[in-house]
């Protein structure tokens, strides 16, 4: 029976296909089903896989009896008698014997069964002994994964090679898991826990695969081959669809195709307001070198945001300046040299690969704690090593520099000192470098909005990066779906310090953009522009539905928007009032 999941839409687009379900070990269930001759073999490597994570159950309760006595080891105990269970057995044969099943996916099907049941349970029993069931239930997760990996063995392939097109489907994703992922043969992926900034979404969103994320618990409801549609774009996932489900959704897919193809006419078509009187420079953000030709592709006139921690990815050691180097040059090799690039320096720490070397040791606040330019400025070596790299690319393009979660003046001052010293290695070692790189620094701390005054005489731009500047003003993780209804960029305090920074840049005469995914999205568009903005960065493929915006606008009725959501008291009063605008400008981006 058709089963619908709701959670957080990360990256758009509709995918109907065959659920690879990875558990944190990655196992994964590669056939569905097999020929009926085939029957026979699948129960004997039943009952051979049952029988070896028995006896490994066995062995290691004897050697635990030894090391720790006997109440521990018989915790293990415990997973040998389920192993050797002649219901569990009996269960799953009849799958395979009625169904044609192979062996692990009737092994999946009948565990997550009793893993279900359990959760239910745990639902209807009395507070003190819930946990205890969950802990039984989790128990059975962990069962299920040792069967598996004996079903499987070689034939468990690491994603990088897949080869049929699957829709993938985890607890979560590290941010290298997504990076291997290619949209070819990944159709979509969906996570029951992350939040729509986490840095897993975001690489869907570079990679455009459609996703989905913070669904809740919902893997002990598929196994692996079961049919799924993941619908990016309104945050569903469908289980086991009926036909008229799947008819549903395949038109919806074909229409999505059709208005990509209208999008591609506006490529070349400037981001001016109806009325002609502003001009926005719309930029992309870029995680990955290979990006920078998705932002061309969409009509963006450069890179306003280069997230170069992503040049962590599948690392086990820092990138040398080569390496930043070959990365920086081959992004201004697809600008060419007049369109700008904002490098932004690494912002390690919190979310973004914090084991990475360089990286301090677990920390009971990572997003308050030592990340990003904090942690680079307790690793000189690291930070320099980057900004050379930046400022030698400097000398190919329009490159310039952005210095990420910058708290104080301080910061900004020793960040700058530090690029100074840099010039001066550079100069000494006769190096081409271009001495007169800009320098930017971003706004996501609410400090550096309150200071953007002071922060403005030392910098040539701005850039807002309201993802982080949302999740510290109201106090709420930007990863963290319990408090996702807290976390909006419509909040008045929030639209209150853009508002502040704008007119500091204004009176100092620095350029500022707004580059995190507030500005990717249309109902924020008019507001934007309304307070003053006119650069603009974000996910290049939101950049053709971002312009579409612009050329309706009207900039004296965005301004009147903005003066008037400045006035109102909730996020939710700002929501409505900009829906309705939208909705009345343009109707389709409105739905
Ligand atoms: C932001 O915080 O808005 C931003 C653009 O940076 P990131 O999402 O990489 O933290
Ligand atoms: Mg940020």
């Amino acid at each position: 029976m058709e089963l619908r999941h709701h959670g957080t839409a990360v990256s758009p687009g509709v995918a109907i296909g065959p659920a690879l379900v990875l558990d944190t070990e990655g196992v994964r269930i590669t056939h569905r089903t097999v020929p009926p001759g085939q029957i026979p073999d699948e129960i004997l490597r039943l009952r051979k896989a049952l029988a070896d994570a028995a006896a490994k159950a066995r062995e290691t309760r004897q050697r635990l009896n030894i090391q720790l006595g006997p109440a521990l080891g018989n915790i293990i105990g415990a997973h040998e008698s389920v192993f050797e269970d002649h219901a569990l057995r009996t269960n799953i044969e009849a799958l395979i014997r009625a169904q044609s099943y192979s062996a692990e996916y009737a092994v999946s099907r009948v565990i997550r069964d009793y893993v279900k049941r359990l959760e239910d349970a745990a639902q209807k029993v009395p507070e003190h002994s819930r946990a205890e069931v969950r802990r039984r239930a989790a128990e059975f997760v962990d069962l299920e994964r040792q069967v598996l990996v004996r079903l499987l063995g070689e034939h468990s392939e690491p994603l990088g090679r897949l080869t049929e097109p699957v829709v993938v489907l985890a607890t979560d994703l590290m941010p290298s898991d997504t990076a291997d992922f290619s949209s070819r043969t990944v159709h979509a992926f969906a996570t029951e826990s992350g939040g729509n900034t986490s840095h897993t979404a975001i690489l869907a969103g570079a990679l455009e695969i459609p996703a989905v994320v913070g669904l809740g618990r919902f893997l002990t409801d598929v196994s692996g081959g079961d049919t799924v549609i993941v619908d990016g774009g309104e945050g569903v996932l469908i289980i086991d669809p009926d036909p008229g489900t799947v008819a549903k959704y395949e038109e919806k897919r074909a229409a999505e195709r059709s208005r990509a193809d209208r999008y591609e006419s506006l490529r070349d078509k400037p981001a001016v307001t109806e009325d002609g009187k502003a001009t926005v420079r719309l930029l992309g953000n870029i995680e990955l070198a290979q990006e920078a030709g998705h932002c061309l592709d969409r009509g963006a006139e450069g890179v306003g945001l280069y997230r170069t921690e992503f040049l962590y990815l599948n690392k086990t050691a820092d990138p040398t300046e080569a390496e930043h180097y070959e990365a920086y040059k081959s992004v201004v090799q697809t600008l060419g040299p007049d369109r700008p690039l904002v490098i932004r320096t690494l912002d390690l720490g919190a979310d973004k690969f914090s084991g990475a070397t360089g990286a301090v040791g677990a920390e009971k606040n990572p997003f308050l704690g030592l990340r990003s330019v904090r942690l680079c400025l307790r690793n000189l070596d690291l930070f320099k090593t980057q900004l050379r790299a930046i400022l030698r690319a400097a000398a190919l393009g329009d490159v310039r520099v952005m210095f990420p979660m910058i708290s104080t003046a301080d910061e900004l001052r020793q960040c700058k000192t530090l690029l100074n010293e840099v010039k001066e290695d550079l100069e000494e070692e006769g190096i081409p470098f271009k001495p007169d790189l800009p320098v930017g620094t971003m706004i996501e701390v609410p400090s550096a909005a309150l200071m953007a005054d002071v922060l403005a005489r030392e910098v040539d731009f701005f850039s807002v990066g309201t993802n982080d500047l949302i999740q510290y003003t109201l106090a709420a993780d930007r990863n963290n779906e319990n408090v996702a209804d807290l976390y909006t960029p419509a909040d008045p305090a929030v639209l209150r310090l853009i508002k502040r920074v704008v007119e500091a840049a204004r009176k100092e005469q620095v350029e500022v953009n707004v580059c995190g995914e507030m500005s990717g999205e249309p109902l924020y568009i008019p507001l934007l522009v309304g307070l003053g903005l006119r650069q603009l960065s974000a996910t290049p493929r939101k950049v053709p539905e971002i312009k579409r915006v612009i050329r309706k606008l009207r900039v004296d009725e965005a301004e009147d928007l903005a003066g008037r959501a400045l006035e109102l008291e909730t996020a939710r009063q700002v929501g409505s009032l900009l829906r309705d605008h939208l909705r009345r400008i343009l109707p389709e981006a409105a739905d």
